[in-house]
């Protein structure tokens, strides 16, 4: 018993319920990550410093899932920044893994960091991608300035990646970026999603 309660009574404690589908758990002194059920394209915390992140396709130029969603919250602008992005190869913007960012145009954020998680079954090593989008996201965020950054689930729509093991990337990667942010969000579209990601989070940061 004696083993157990403290352990318990910590994630009690650092896991702070702010109301219906929002966990908040300190990360620092000075941040914290959230985890909310939502529409990402009508997340946004103070505009000028916000950057919410795209799960973008190589090309760049749209998709379905969110990134359909994004561009349509966007408008027609968002598109035609990315179209400049430069290739790096024919019909590649953004290679898995990399990231690279726009303005928001018509969102309420400022930016949007477009990155490219791995197709599940199709990658030779997707943990290690997957890590790569969410790194590559925060280092761009850093860079420039963001101080309010919000993902969804990079890769678990129609690129496949069991939410388990998604959640467990997602949240150790960001927690190593603790102090680059004031907030790191997760605005995640689906119940169940969601509470893998709650449950994942009082594993990793709990602890
Ligand atoms: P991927 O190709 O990386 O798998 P998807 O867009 O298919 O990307 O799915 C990624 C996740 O984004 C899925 O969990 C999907 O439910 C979710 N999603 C779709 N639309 C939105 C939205 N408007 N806001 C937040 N998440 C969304």
């Amino acid at each position: 018993f004696s083993s157990w309660f403290p352990n318990s009574l910590r994630i009690r404690v650092s896991a702070m319920s702010t109301g219906a589908g929002l966990v908040e758990f300190p990360l620092s002194p000075t941040s914290s990550l959230k985890i909310q059920k939502g529409d990402i394209t009508q997340w946004s915390v103070d505009g000028s410093s916000d950057a919410i992140v795209n799960a973008a396709n190589e090309r760049m130029l749209g998709g379905g899932g969110v990134d359909g969603a994004i561009h349509r919250a966007a408008g027609p602008e968002l598109k035609e920044a990315c179209a400049k992005v430069p290739e790096v190869r024919p019909g590649v913007r953004c290679p898995t893994g990399e990231a690279r960012i726009t303005p928001g145009f018509r969102l309420p954020v400022a930016h949007v960091i477009h990155t490219v998680g791995p197709i599940y079954d199709a990658d030779k090593n997707p943990e290690d991608s997957l890590r790569n989008a969410y790194q590559n996201s925060l280092r761009l965020g850093k860079e420039n300035n963001i101080q309010y950054i919000a993902f969804p689930a990079i890769s678990c729509g129609v690129y496949g990646y069991p939410y388990d093991e998604a959640a467990k990337v997602a949240v150790s990667t960001v927690k190593e970026f603790a102090n680059d942010f004031k907030e790191i969000h997760f605005v995640l579209f689906s119940d169940d999603i969601y509470n893998v990601w709650v449950e994942k989070a009082k594993e990793v940061i709990g602890k």
